[in-house]
């Protein structure tokens, strides 16, 4: 098993996974780290079915991560099985108007970022800056000034010494403070441990469509402070995202209307990455099948291997929630009322190359449509089994599928397309969905820098086969309109949602990100994020061939 990790998974795994003793030296091997998580999940299930089906699932388990078929986020491969035991890559904190409950909040994100969870924060019920404090007389801040706080706050604690902390910052497209916080990221290095994304309404969205305005009200009192021009702040919006990739947006009305568990409340924040929208307090842990150990070398899916895969990935998630030690009382109460999963895929630009499919045309859009559709109908089915087994998600009474006359499910949401960022390095295959960023590059992870050719394409080179340029493709060759109408794909068939950059050349011109999430919009996103080549100046990937 070991022997199929690549040398850059080892490195990963030893930096970051493998459990080191006091002098920081390794003492675990891959195979061992496996055999820890799949125990420490798989305990979940003596209440359910007595220390048989644990051992059963123990082995379910171990098969499928070291064989590389599937893997959890990295907290559950990290720390399952350790005293810590937090295994949740995704958090959402509430933050109120207040200053003690803003500092609450700060501590809350503390504890998550140490156990290696990414939090997301809306501000939008933070007064404007200006307005005034009744207790002191004197004038608020705002939201950007206290996302500052919390900036400063990750930054110094900085996960383990390994990873960093991660956020996301949220404010509604109707806060007063709207450009101020569009403009926060202006400068290289301010809020570097947030990404910040827009709320964008479905009134505004409307209001600029028929070339309006729409009102900026103070959460405080709920007062309309004044009118704003809907235009204005679109194009402010897709101009920063044009300069450095920043704010992205979240349709925060669709996020609502399509959301399982909407009688539990209102969903105003996602992850760091943007693809799990969470109520206040909620955690979610994610997991992703590796699309290529289902296919065999010409890219054809062993569809029923599939299924089976995604009834235990299902089952190994839902363990998680179980077995799950959450950082804060409130969060393992909401966590555990709607018991939410994330199971996505990674290596799906690998296996259109295997097909001869090209990432930006009709034939992967159609692939991407019978993929995740399979795994959504296989996802939903394995919960719905896990419901009569073991109880539905405690807060499925009174939700809109139960009122509906639905199966009873066990999880309120079960599918997510994460970016696997770490995950598809460990797994060898291309990230998440998205396409392959070069076919020969420097990868700058954790201060070294790794080498990387991409396996296909070694393989063809070394067999002396032709490159065919159309499959080829990376990521900066694909029009952002096949990037969006890719992810609008896969999110038809995600109750959570897509984490996916939509990538431009550096000469693109800003009307062209305008497009971009106008189009995201029309096509039914939950959010979007756009990157313009070289427009920031720490690239995570640097290309050095990209063919
Ligand atoms: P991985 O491959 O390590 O499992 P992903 O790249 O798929 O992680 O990211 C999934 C989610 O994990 C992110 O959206 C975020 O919530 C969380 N996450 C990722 N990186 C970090 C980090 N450095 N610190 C905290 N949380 C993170």
């Amino acid at each position: 098993m070991p022997g199929e990790l690549t040398p850059n998974a080892l490195v990963t795994l030893r930096a970051r996974y493998l459990r080191k003793n006091q002098r920081g030296e390794v003492v675990e091997n891959p195979e061992q780290l496996f055999r820890r998580v799949a125990r420490a999940v798989a305990a979940a299930e003596k209440a359910f079915g007595g220390s048989g089906a644990a051992a059963e699932a123990e082995e379910l388990f171990f098969e499928d991560m070291a064989a590389l078929r599937f893997l959890p986020n990295s907290p559950t491969l990290m720390n399952a099985g350790t005293e810590m035991g937090q295994l949740a890559a995704c958090f959402v904190l509430p933050v109120a108007d207040s200053l003690p409950e803003i500092f609450n909040s700060v501590r809350d994100a503390a504890l998550i970022h140490q156990s290696g969870g990414g939090t997301g924060f809306s501000f939008s019920r933070l007064r404007p800056a200006g307005d005034r404090v009744k207790s002191t007389m004197g004038i608020s801040s705002g939201p950007v000034s206290f996302m500052r706080v919390f900036d400063a706050a990750t930054e110094a604690i900085k996960q383990g010494g390994t990873r960093r902390g991660a956020n996301m910052g949220i404010l509604r497209v109707d806060h007063p403070d709207i450009l101020d916080f569009i403009t926060a990221k202006d400068r290289e290095g301010e809020l570097a441990n947030f990404n910040i994304s827009v709320a964008i309404s479905d009134g505004f969205m409307a209001a600029l469509n028929r070339g309006g305005s729409y009102p900026l009200v103070n959460p405080r009192d709920g007062e309309v402070v004044r009118e704003q021009d809907a235009g204005e702040v679109f194009r402010t919006i897709a101009a920063h995202a044009w300069q450095n990739g920043e704010p992205g947006v979240v349709f925060i009305d669709r996020v609502n209307a399509s959301h399982p568990a909407r009688h539990l409340g209102e969903i105003e924040a996602t992850n760091p990455c943007g693809e799990q929208p969470l109520l206040p307090w909620e955690a979610c842990n994610l997991g992703s099948l590796n699309l290529l150990r289902f296919a065999d070398r010409q890219g054809v899916i062993d569809f029923p291997q599939l299924g089976e895969g995604v009834a235990r990935a299902i089952r190994f998630l839902d363990d998680v929630v179980e077995v799950n030690r959450y950082p804060l009382p409130a969060i393992a109460e909401m966590t555990r009322k709607t018991r939410k999963l994330g199971l996505g895929v990674m290596g799906f630009a690998d296996l259109l190359i295997l097909r001869g499919i090209p990432y930006g045309s009709e034939a992967a859009l159609r692939a991407a449509d019978e993929l995740m559709g399979f795994l959504r109908r296989e996802s939903l089915a394995a919960s719905r089994r896990l419901a009569q087994e073991r109880g539905p998600y405690p807060g499925f009474a009174g939700s809109p599928g139960q009122r509906a006359g639905e199966a009873p499910q066990r999880n309120a949401t079960l599918n997510t397309v994460a970016p696997t960022g770490t995950l598809s390095l460990i797994a060898g295959v291309s990230s998440g969905i998205e396409p392959v960023f070069a076919f020969a590059y420097q990868r700058h992870v954790l201060g070294t820098v790794l080498e990387e050719v991409h396996p296909l394409y070694e393989r063809r080179r070394r067999l002396g086969e032709p490159i065919d340029p159309r499959v080829f493709v990376t990521a900066r060759q694909i029009s952002p309109e096949w990037h969006v109408r890719m992810q609008a794909v896969f999110q038809e068939h995600v109750d959570n949602a897509v984490s996916k950059t939509i990538n431009f050349p550096a000469e693109a011109p800003v009307e062209e990100v305008e497009n971009a999430f106008l189009q995201a919009y029309q096509l039914g996103c939950k959010g979007l994020t756009v990157y313009r080549d070289r427009s920031r100046r720490q690239q995570v990937l640097n290309v050095c061939d990209s063919k």
